[in-house]
C-alpha cells in the first residue's frame, strides 16, 4: 500500500510542476520524534506544491494516528491526528524577513532541495497535544489489584493536595 517516498525534492520544479505527493507514512520512521515502544501508527501526508504570485508554496496535510506514550502509566496509546499547514519556500533569511506574517517560511539551502520527512516531524511536533493520558489505564490497574502497597504508597507522597491541606492547617 506504501508508496515510494521521495526523501528530498525541489520545491521550486514540484510548484512550477504543481506537483502533488501522497503518501502513508509510519510514524516509527520519524526519527526526531519518539513514540511509544513498538506499536506502530500511520499517518496518511500530502504535499501539494504550487506557484502563487512568483512564490513556491507547499500545503501540508497529515491525518491519521500517532502511538504517543501515556503520561500516567507510560503504555502507548493511540492519537488521532490532523493537521494543515501553508508553508512558502524561501532563499536566504532575508527573503523570509520579507513575508508577510501569515506566511510560515522554509529555509531552502544551495542545494535546492528540501527533505519531506522534515517538514512531517515539524508539523507533528507543532501539533502534539500537551496531555496524553488514557481515559483508564490498564496498568495501573492491574498493578495496584497485584500489590496494594506498592502501587499506592508513592502517590501519597507526591501528592501535591496533601501539602496544601497541611498549610490551611
Ligand atoms: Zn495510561
Amino acid at each position: 500500500m506504501q508508496n515510494p517516498f521521495p526523501k528530498k525534492c525541489d520545491p521550486w520544479q514540484a510548484a512550477d510542476r504543481n506537483k502533488l505527493f501522497e503518501f502513508n507514512i509510519e510514524t516509527n520512521k520519524l526519527s526526531r520524534l519518539k513514540f511509544a515502544g513498538n506499536s506502530t501508527s500511520w499517518l496518511k501526508a500530502s504535499f501539494d506544491f504550487y506557484r502563487e504570485d512568483r512564490k513556491a508554496l507547499l500545503e501540508i496535510k497529515l491525518t491519521g494516528e500517532l502511538s504517543l506514550e501515556c503520561q500516567r502509566c507510560l503504555q502507548p496509546l493511540l492519537t488521532p491526528f490532523s493537521s494543515k499547514n501553508t508553508l512558502v519556500m524561501v532563499k536566504g533569511e532575508q527573503e523570509a524577513t520579507k513575508l508577510s506574517a501569515h506566511y510560515e517560511p522554509v529555509l531552502v539551502d544551495d542545494t535546492d532541495l528540501i527533505t519531506l520527512l522534515d517538514l512531517v516531524e515539524d508539523e507533528i511536533l507543532l501539533g502534539l497535544p500537551q496531555i496524553v493520558k488514557h481515559k483508564e489505564c490498564q496498568l495501573t490497574y492491574k498493578m495496584a489489584s497485584q500489590n496494594n502497597t506498592m502501587a499506592i504508597e508513592p502517590e501519597k507522597k507526591e501528592n501535591p493536595f496533601a501539602v496544601l491541606q497541611q498549610l490551611k492547617k
